[in-house]
């Protein structure tokens, strides 16, 4: 049989280009079209539902029966008017995917007939059967059932014929199954804590929305290719492969010109994207061959967080009608940079100022500096606890290496606010304020978007950048759902805030003055977080000593760091401020857990699988036709010749016996650590045996693997190669 590598590599030979069908009129003219929007809902809802959905979405609040019911009526005429068929509540389980139900509009009644039927009931709230969505034990099976929510923050879109409703999923008793649910309370949380010391500043400040820009990194490859790889079908990585002869290292990827086909799908997903209303804006090449980023304009953040999941869902299918497949694993190839996806953050007041961008008074800068210095001294607090936020098998894997930020958290801001905070620290006295602090905060922090967004002062290489107007969160995977470390960002920032409040609210009931107050407070922080900041090479082996010294972790195994969820610290903060209790918070943990375990699991067996049945019988092959070649040789030749021309020949058939033999040893004592392992009840135990016993055996056989790919007939290696999969056609 002709092998499935080449035959996978023959279809991509004959690829013809996939032509995109554009759509009539500019992209503003199809903009949002699939989204009941506020256009949509303009047009649809009767005058005062209309209204009262905008208060709802601008200041909270509930949405009565009867508007619900004038809700569901206007989306099910404009939905079937586009052509939806189905409803469904669309929601994030802690799969970290999105989840949906499909129900039909259409409904039997009397007289063999049928009509088309949505009531506010199934707009409002559903209730699909929980049991098979991990919960960590919250919920047992005989009462699985789990409530959907309408959140009509979000709006509804139209997917494939149908209707979906962004809602949060809690269970039955009341727990929150789902990553929306935190995010909106979190998000909830730092609005109020931002807008109390806002009115330090500014009094006509009443609502601070976070805003979040992701920017989101992918691979593609070629679908028969991918589907020559069962390790990229089960796991979404290569668990093997030797280093293409070329790859980032020219660095002739990274922007240079899309290549057509890939630009061909950009287009497609794109104007899939606009019409629901998802403002990506950017593309462009990655480092590694056949990587690429997309990054829209950034948004109110509960509502980017959903754009990004769907977003992916985008990406996966419409690659397909272009024979591509995308990886949105955080390290699909060893060797060359992984994907992760920038979180780009920040805080805009209703009175259109962002927040961490300085201003052109001292007033405004104060306000800024209030604000950096309270996410520093948050981020001291809590560095754990955002490690934690993004940890995962995938991105295990990608932390440390290749261009990533390590696994440690500090932030970087730049000399030019060095500066201004050593200062601070330095000239501020009793409070007191020194006038060249004055004149610091009116002329020289102003300057700070420019040097920054001149590029001279960034660094590429901290894991929570300060770029300007903005901080640039790097360390969230590149398949991660943004929720989680959004949640916990805002959280540990909201409860810094209200802890700062307190702080100065101390000191002004002592009739101390404000700036003073506030001064003094700063100082204090700027002292206590100066652990958290570094300005330096991030990537560079001093920089893990001198954090290790700093007593900062560098956790880059999942099953301890998440441990964080769980300590009485992390409870505490969460309990505190009612986004989870200990129980969700346990649970959600025990979910995280079990999620590491399966992975790593399921990594193990195809590790195996492949070994002994894809590569094993080919290496045998080979060296038997090695061995034969030998033997006849020594038919044909003198015995001195043969002596001497055999030499290389017998090296390479006992190189290949002895990569045989030793992946079949480092398998079989691999297996006999995965029934270990698996024996363990606890999950906390059973994923660090994962992690410390069953995953150091993956690196091990791999190097024998790439070792056969190299000594191996290229015609008998049975899968596509790093070369194959990263340079397409
Ligand atoms: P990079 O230089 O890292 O590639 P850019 O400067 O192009 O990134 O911007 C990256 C992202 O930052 C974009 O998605 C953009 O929308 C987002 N962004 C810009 N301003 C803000 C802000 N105030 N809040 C949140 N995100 C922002
Ligand atoms: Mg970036």
């Amino acid at each position: 049989m002709e092998s499935i590598r080449f035959k996978a590599l023959e279809t991509t030979w004959n690829r013809k280009p996939v032509n995109v069908v554009l759509p009539k009129g500019k992209a503003s003219d199809y903009y949002g079209e699939m989204t009941f929007n506020k256009k949509a809902m303009r047009d649809f809802l009767p005058e005062k539902a209309y209204k009262k959905v905008m208060a709802s979405i601008e200041k909270g609040g509930n949405i009565d029966r009867k508007i619900a019911d004038q809700v569901a009526a206007s989306l099910k005429s404009w939905a079937i008017g586009k052509g939806a068929t189905h409803y469904s509540h669309w929601f994030h389980p802690l799969t970290g995917s999105t989840a949906e139900k499909h129900d039909a509009f259409i409904n039997p009644v009397e007289g063999n007939d049928a009509i088309e039927e949505f009531s506010g009931n199934e707009l409002i709230q559903q209730e699909p059967d929980a049991s098979s969505f991990p919960s960590g034990g919250i919920r047992n099976t005989f009462e699985a059932r789990g409530y959907t929510a309408w959140d009509p923050t979000s709006p509804a879109f139209i997917l494939e014929n149908t209707l979906c409703i962004p809602t949060i999923f809690v269970s039955y008793t009341g727990e929150a199954l789902d990553y929306k649910t935190p995010l909106i309370k979190a998000l909830n949380l730092i609005d109020r804590a931002a807008v109390d010391i806002c009115k330090y500043f500014n009094k006509n400040v009443n609502k601070v929305n976070v805003t979040l820009g992701w920017e989101q990194e992918y691979f593609l490859v070629d679908t028969a290719l991918y589907y020559a790889r069962p390790d990229l079908i089960l796991t979404g990585r290569t668990v093997f492969g030797h280093d293409s002869a070329k790859d980032q290292q020219l660095s002739d990827h990274y922007f240079g010109v899309i290549p057509n086909r890939v630009l061909n799908f950009m287009k497609d997903f794109e104007i899939e994207a606009h019409k629901l209303g998802i403002p990506v804006k950017t593309r462009h090449n990655e480092v590694a061959p056949s990587q690429f980023e997309c990054a829209p304009v950034f948004e109110e953040a509960n509502l980017a967080v959903d754009h990004n999941q769907l977003l992916m869902h985008i990406l996966n299918v419409v690659a397909k009608r272009h024979n591509l497949t995308v990886l949105l694993h955080e390290k699909p190839y060893a060797n060359i940079n992984g994907s992760g996806k920038h979180n780009n953050w920040s805080l805009m007041t209703n009175t259109g100022i962002n927040l961490l961008s300085p201003g052109k008074t001292g007033s405004s800068n104060l306000m800024f500096i209030t604000f950096l210095v309270n996410i520093l001294k948050a981020l001291d607090t809590h560095a754990n606890l955002l490690g934690a936020s993004i940890a995962t098998a995938g991105n295990d894997q990608r932390l440390g290496g290749h261009e990533a930020p390590p696994a440690i958290f500090s932030a970087f801001i730049g000399s030019h606010l060095t500066d201004i905070l050593n200062n601070i620290e330095k000239k501020v006295k009793n409070g007191k304020i020194t006038p060249d602090i004055q004149e610091e905060l009116h002329l020289n922090i102003a300057k700070i978007p420019e040097i920054l967004l001149d590029n001279t002062d960034r660094n590429r290489t901290s894991p929570f950048a300060f770029t300007g107007n903005k901080f640039e969160f790097r360390a969230v995977g590149s398949s991660d759902t943004c929720s989680k470390s959004m949640t916990v960002l805002n959280l540990i920032v909201a409860d810094q805030l209200k802890k700062f409040k307190e702080e100065v609210d101390t000191h002004l009931v002592k009739n101390v003055r404000k700036d003073e107050a506030i001064f003094r407070v700063l100082k204090k922080y700027i002292s206590e977080s100066k652990n958290i900041r570094f300005e330096g090479n991030n990537y560079s082996e001093e920089w893990i000593k001198e954090a290790e010294s700093r007593g900062l972790l560098n956790i880059s195994s999942t099953p301890l760091a998440i441990k964080t969820f769980i300590t009485t610290k992390t409870v505490n903060l969460y309990e505190t401020h009612k986004i989870l209790t200990k129980k969700e918070l346990v649970a959600r943990y025990e979910a995280y857990l079990e999620d590491y375990t399966k992975k790593i699991q399921i990594e193990s067996r195809v590790v195996g699988d492949l070994a002994i049945n894809h590569i094993i019988p080919v290496a045998i092959k080979y060296q038997n036709v090695l061995i034969n070649n030998a033997k006849d040789l020594k038919d044909v030749l003198d015995n001195k010749t043969y002596v001497r021309l055999s030499r290389n020949l017998i090296t390479s058939i006992k190189e290949i016996s002895e990569h045989i033999f030793e992946i079949k040893n480092f398998v079989g004592e691999m297996i006999s650590e995965r029934r270990l392992a698996n024996r363990i009840a606890k999950n906390d135990a059973k994923a660090l045996a994962y992690n410390k016993n069953v995953f150091p055996y993956f690196e091990k056989i791999r190097y024998h693997i790439d070792k056969l790919e190299m000594l191996v007939d290229d015609e008998l290696w049975p899968l596509p190669k790093y070369r194959e999969l990263l340079f397409m056609k």
